[in-house]
């Protein structure tokens, strides 16, 4: 009826609309300037009844006198579903003004009846005592010819869900008579849901008792789909569907409203970028949106992930403990072992994740994010594949370097050995020394924490000469039951511009009694590119002691081979970031390959860094590559555990002939 209103409001004719009863339901300003008597008004509606009465024709006029003058009526019926008259509709006009009038009345009806029939919006009108007398023509079908139909029946046709506020609305229209507006889904002609609004009116009788209840139903699908698409663009990312970074800031400001505690992690989909630049990009979008279905499946019901940048991926986790952050991050990082595949290639992925908490990390979320970004770097430098925790690095970072000088002498440092094998024969070549500083409050520092300040600080000196003479002593020891180990030692550059190191290596050696072509020094490619006057003297001098040098993390440092032919190198050590990926990436391989036929053509042995898998294995070995170090075989283990792994692989490698 809302419609019939929106449309007669403006009309200069007097409109009026009857209900079945003769009660007015309806009436346009233009009538109410009629300013008509309680008499006159009746008068009209029993001419109305009457005519209803006679409702041969679809349309009847009739002369009537009221106190304003002589005036024409044309009467229309709205018809419902029985073909029956559920309302009148009247137009007055002053006979004066007759000419045209039927025309004008036979336009206003063909509206009309245009509004009721092809309108997507329906008008349904209720009884008093909750029965509907006027259903859309399109609802026929639907509704069995079963009269009358109830409010109950209507409810059939709306949404479970939403049945019950619809019911209430309904409730309360009848009990308060005051306009209700409810928004729910019916069921549609094919079954399927639309969106709808409807709003009740209560049609009043003059006595102020109900008479019957109007409700305007419309359509609202198209505004509920642009409303959630504009939810979609304005919250989510396109691309993989998760919250976006507007969507990220307003939930992080929810829970910090709320004060509920969480963690933020930061993601990194490690290969990522390398599968945009050695792919396509449809490829990239591809691996995106599995990478982020297979972290959905990890989280919980309330946790929240989102993408804040092109390949920034953040995690909300509210209410976890330390404890169930690490079984999470574990549970992440261990669903990327399982390659992913994009038409029918095989990418393996892996997954890096840095994780901060608030507030105990800090209470303001700036500092949460740079510290869960701070932890991400960490796993990143360690290689990747894990997940990490950030630590407070100041605080810590004073601690280390007020500690560092009285680590030796406090018994602080330790060494863990690596094991280096021959590939062709599976026997161990040696071991690599590397070094270990187990703190009291820090727990343990990996070298790359207190290295570099060793070298600012020249205590690497100190260092240098403190893992030498231990992990002599100790290869010296193993010498009786594992003859021919070599062992690896890391030499910082800064020692290159040391002569005197010679000359304590020279003693060392003397004082552990190893022999000296037990001994390989490593040297990075940087840090020898950077001293290579010096460096080469010294490299030089060492040899002629019968020492040998490895150039350490081999193709991160740009440097061409040449330059290494004219220094006495005997071993070089390819960097991790090669070996990583040469098994999927064709351009490592060649790569690596390329490193090996060159060194070779030098005479110079090859070993490559980091090997984790088997493939991996398997394709230095048809490289041809001499020897590989990494997880695979072993990680670095203390000189006890490391003894137990030597045995136990003497022995498999019993009946090979000896290295
Ligand atoms: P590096 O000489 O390249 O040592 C190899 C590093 O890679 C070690 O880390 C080792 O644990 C790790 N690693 C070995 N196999 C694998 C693998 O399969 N996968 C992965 N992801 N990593 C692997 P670490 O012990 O943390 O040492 C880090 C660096 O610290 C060393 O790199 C070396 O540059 C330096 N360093 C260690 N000990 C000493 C030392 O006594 N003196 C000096 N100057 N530097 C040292
Ligand atoms: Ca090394
Ligand atoms: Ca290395």
């Amino acid at each position: 009826m809302d419609k019939y209103t929106a449309f007669f409001h403006h009309f200069t004719e007097a409109v009026v609309i009857f209900n079945w009863q003769g009660v007015m339901i309806y009436q346009n300003p233009a009538f109410d300037r009629l300013a008509l008597g309680r008499e006159e008004k009746e008068a009209l509606a029993a001419e109305g009844r009457a005519q209803a009465k006679r409702m041969k024709e679809r349309l009847a006029t009739f002369q009537i006198e009221l106190p304003g003058g002589s005036f024409v009526a044309g009467m229309s019926p709205i018809i419902d579903e029985r073909g029956q008259a559920a309302a009148m509709l009247c137009v007055l006009r002053r006979q004066t003004a007759a000419d045209g009038l039927q025309a004008r009345l036979a336009e206003a009806e063909r509206r009309l009846q245009l509004i009721v029939e092809h309108s997507s919006d329906y008008v349904l009108i209720f009884s008093r005592h909750g029965e509907l007398v006027y259903i859309p023509p399109s609802w026929k079908r639907k509704t069995n010819e079963r009269h009358p139909i109830s409010r109950e029946d209507v409810l059939a046709f709306v949404h479970p869900d939403d049945a019950p506020v619809v019911a209430q609305k309904l409730a309360e229209l009848y009990s308060t008579y005051e306009v209700q507006t409810v928004e729910f889904r019916k069921r549609g002609e094919q079954g399927e849901w639309i969106w709808v609004e409807a709003q009740g009116k209560a049609i009043l009788d003059e006595a102020g008792a109900l008479d019957c209840v109007i409700v305007t139903v419309k359509n609202i699908s198209e505004r509920k789909r642009y409303e959630e698409k504009l939810r979609q663009l304005a919250y989510f990312d396109s691309l993989t569907g998760i919250a976006n970074r507007s969507y990220f800031e307003r939930h992080i400001d929810g829970l910090i409203t709320g004060r509920t505690p969480f963690a933020l992690c930061y993601l990194d989909f490690d290969k990522f970028k390398w599968i945009n630049d050695h792919f396509s990009h449809q490829a990239g979008d591809y691996f995106l949106r599995e990478a982020v279905k297979r972290v959905q499946q990890a989280l919980r019901p309330d946790d929240f992930f989102a993408r804040v940048g092109g390949d920034e991926f953040v995690l909300l986790l509210p209410n976890v403990t330390k404890t169930e952050m690490t079984t999470l991050a574990e549970r992440l990082v261990s669903s990327f072992h399982e390659p992913f595949y994009y038409e029918k290639q095989l990418i393996q992925s892996t997954l890096s994740v840095g994780i901060a908490f608030f507030p105990q990390d800090s209470d303001r979320i700036e500092q949460v994010m740079k510290y869960a970004d701070q932890a991400l770097y960490e796993v990143k430098e360690r290689g990747r594949n894990g997940y990490a925790f950030y630590r407070p690095t100041e605080h810590r970072q004073a601690i280390i370097e007020q500690d560092l000088p009285f680590a030796i002498m406090r018994g602080q440092l330790y060494l863990c050995y690596q094991p280096k094998v021959r590939l062709a024969k599976g026997r161990t070549m040696g071991v690599e020394a590397l070094l270990r500083w187990r703190h009291p409050v820090l727990g343990d520092i990996p070298p790359f924490d207190f290295i570099p300040l060793a070298e600012e600080s020249g205590f690497i000196f100190e260092i240098t000469l403190w893992v030498l003479e231990r992990a002599c002593r100790q290869v010296k020891e193993w010498e009786r039951k594992f003859p021919g180990l070599k062992l690896a030692v890391n030499l910082s550059p800064f020692l290159l511009n040391r002569p005197e190191l010679v000359e304590h290596v020279k003693r060392i050696l003397r004082e552990t009694g190893l022999a000296p072509d037990r001994l390989i020094l490593e040297v990075t490619e940087s840090g020898l590119m950077e001293n290579i006057e010096t460096g080469r003297h010294i490299l030089i001098e060492l040899q002629q002691l019968g020492v040998q040098a490895a150039i350490d993390d081999f193709g991160t440092g740009f440097s061409s081979l040449a330059y290494i032919r004219n220094l006495p190198v005997s071993l070089l050590k390819i960097d991790r970031s090669f070996i990583q990926g040469i098994v999927e990436n064709s351009k490592d391989a060649t790569i690596v390959d390329t490193i090996i036929h060159l060194a070779k053509s030098l005479d110079i042995e090859v070993l490559a860094e980091g090997v984790e898998t088997e493939s991996q294995v398997v394709l230095l070995s048809q490289m041809a590559c001499d020897y590989a170090q990494g997880f695979y075989f072993s990680r670095s283990l203390e000189a006890e555990k490391l003894q137990q792994w030597l045995e136990e692989h003497s022995r498999t490698a019993c009946g090979e002939s000896p290295a």
